[in-house]
């Protein structure tokens, strides 16, 4: 029942976002980085944590795709914004957005994604979020996916489009399954809405592991008549 889910959403949203204002207002938000208080209450990262990211390379996402047994050539362009640690400043910013309940950090970190992507590249008919399933998505009250599209999209100046890819099928956590185990639990977990037939999509994801779930998002809306995607995600796991 998307009207329920909806209207379940929009209140724990509310709930969350008075909750944190008053929070904010007694322990104003710290660098995730450095423990300084940022100068932009907007970003989790004041500007000399955000400066030392490692960016990722260039070409580090198409070689990581690369080696799955189905992901070269499924992406139009590919790019990861940094290189993601196990334990470094950008692991601290994921969990804080993925499961700390800090959906508002999303927004301005999409944003530098979509400057990241304009640079070099023409805008997109549109940024499509990976999809969590629903039982997943209600359980942590927001897709942190969401949040990064949605500031990508504002840069892009384009639609972000929740309507154009679901997950109905519930996945276990990808985290300790092999590259191969990885590919067989998310190849089939997605559905694609007639509508992204003929469009050029910006798929945009948190955190690149192997890359299965971004190839099975991307080869799911390719095979409903979508032009070859694009895809941004935040971070590149180190390997
Ligand atoms: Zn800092």
């Amino acid at each position: 029942m998307p009207t329920l889910d909806t209207f379940v959403e929009q209140t724990a949203g509310a709930v969350r976002w008075l909750g944190k204002g008053l929070l904010d207002i007694v322990y104003p938000p710290r660098c995730l980085g450095c423990g300084a208080r940022p100068e932009s209450s907007h970003l989790p990262l004041c500007p000399q944590c955000l400066q030392s990211l490692e960016r990722a390379p260039e070409m580090g996402v198409a070689a990581r795709l690369d080696r799955l047994p189905v992901g070269a050539g499924v992406f139009d362009v590919a790019r990861a914004l940094w290189v993601f640690d196990k334990g470094g400043t950008l692991q601290a910013v994921q969990h804080a957005l993925k499961y700390q309940n800090r959906p508002r950090y999303g927004v301005p970190l999409g944003r530098l994604m979509g400057e990241a992507f304009a640079d070099q590249h023409p805008p997109p008919d549109g940024v499509v979020p990976v999809p969590l399933h629903r039982t997943r998505r209600l359980e942590r009250g927001y897709n942190q996916c969401t949040t990064l599209a949605e500031g990508a999209a504002e840069v892009l100046g384009c639609p972000c489009r929740l309507d154009l890819l679901a997950r109905p099928h519930p996945t276990r956590s990808q985290t300790g399954l092999s590259r191969e185990e990885r590919w067989q639990n998310v190849r089939d977990a997605f559905r694609a809405a007639p509508d992204c037939a003929g469009g050029r999509w910006l798929l945009v994801d948190d955190v690149l592991t192997t890359g299965s779930t971004a190839v099975a998002a991307a080869r799911t809306l390719t095979d409903a008549g979508a032009e070859a995607p694009s895809l941004m995600t935040l971070g590149l796991a180190r390997q």
